[in-house]
């Protein structure tokens, strides 16, 4: 327990008296502790792909001015490029999302849309660090009224999750269905899986599977924002999961609001 005390003394006709008050500033202080570490890591999440995506534009800069003809390595340091910009502008929306939500601030700009539509656009902010198919099912053209973007940025969220914590997995499939009053779209790889202790955090602010032999960028966001996304349209979200089998990652959009 951390406390803070404060003495105070006072006199009256010679005689001395005072009281002492003590304050517990555990949580306090443990909430200032997660936010220091989180600046740290957040910190780092952001130098990585900014170090390499200036290293990489110096080589290609280099490179471009001594040879002639565009060979297959000026693409693949273009791409290189092109990846950690999406990294980074994925990470600072997802901070200023998780912002945002703590601060009671997120709100929603709905319309009409098919969820064809979120789902070529989506594909903008996919990272494209190995090669796997991305495989559509079920009913595109069912549309719902929502925020367009925030219920793309859950998409992606999922999807890109599925490439970087299922990298045994080929495909990943993307599946919409309509049910009676609602839209549920899944998202399912067949990478290892998550156990059930860990299942029941994944939502969790800043909560990251085995944090220190997490060998994948993150800040233990995604999952959270889109959480209160899906909730803010009073929709689900949810996961099956089974270890050594894969994931399948679902939310629901009602269609009546
Ligand atoms: P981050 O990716 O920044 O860690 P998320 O909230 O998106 O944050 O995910 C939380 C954790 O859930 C990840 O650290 C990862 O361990 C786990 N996870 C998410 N998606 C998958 C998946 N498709 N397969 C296995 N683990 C996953």
């Amino acid at each position: 327990v951390w406390c803070h005390v404060t003495s105070i003394l006072f006199q009256d006709k010679g005689e001395t008296f005072g009281y002492t008050i003590i304050e517990d500033i555990t949580e306090q202080r443990e909430l200032r502790v997660q936010k220091e570490e989180f600046i740290n890591v957040a910190s780092h999440e952001l130098k990585t792909p900014l170090t390499s995506l200036k290293a990489g534009l110096q080589l290609l800069n280099r490179k471009i001015k001594s040879e002639a003809v565009i060979t297959a390595s000026h693409i693949q340091l273009a791409q290189s490029a092109e990846n950690n910009t999406t990294r980074l502008s994925n990470l600072v929306v997802d901070l200023l999302n998780s912002t945002k939500i703590e601060q009671g601030q997120l709100t929603l700009n709905k319309s009409r849309f098919k969820l064809s539509d979120i789902l070529n656009e989506c594909c903008n902010h996919i990272l494209l660090d190995r090669k796997y198919y991305l495989t559509t099912k079920g009913d595109l053209s069912l549309e719902v009224i929502a925020d367009q973007q925030k219920i793309e940025q859950v998409l992606v969220n999922l999807v890109n999750n599925a490439a970087k914590y299922a990298p045994d997995s080929e495909e990943i499939v993307i599946q919409v269905e309509g049910l009676e009053d609602r839209v549920k779209v899944s998202v399912t790889d067949r990478g290892n899986g998550i156990s059930a202790e860990n299942k029941s955090h994944l939502f969790d602010r800043y909560y990251r599977v085995n944090n220190d032999g997490n060998l994948n960028s993150g800040l233990g966001l995604g999952l959270y924002i889109s959480s209160e996304i899906i909730r803010r349209h009073g929709g689900e979200i949810g996961v099956e999961s089974k270890l050594g089998q894969g994931s399948t990652f679902w939310f629901t959009i009602p269609v009546k609001n």
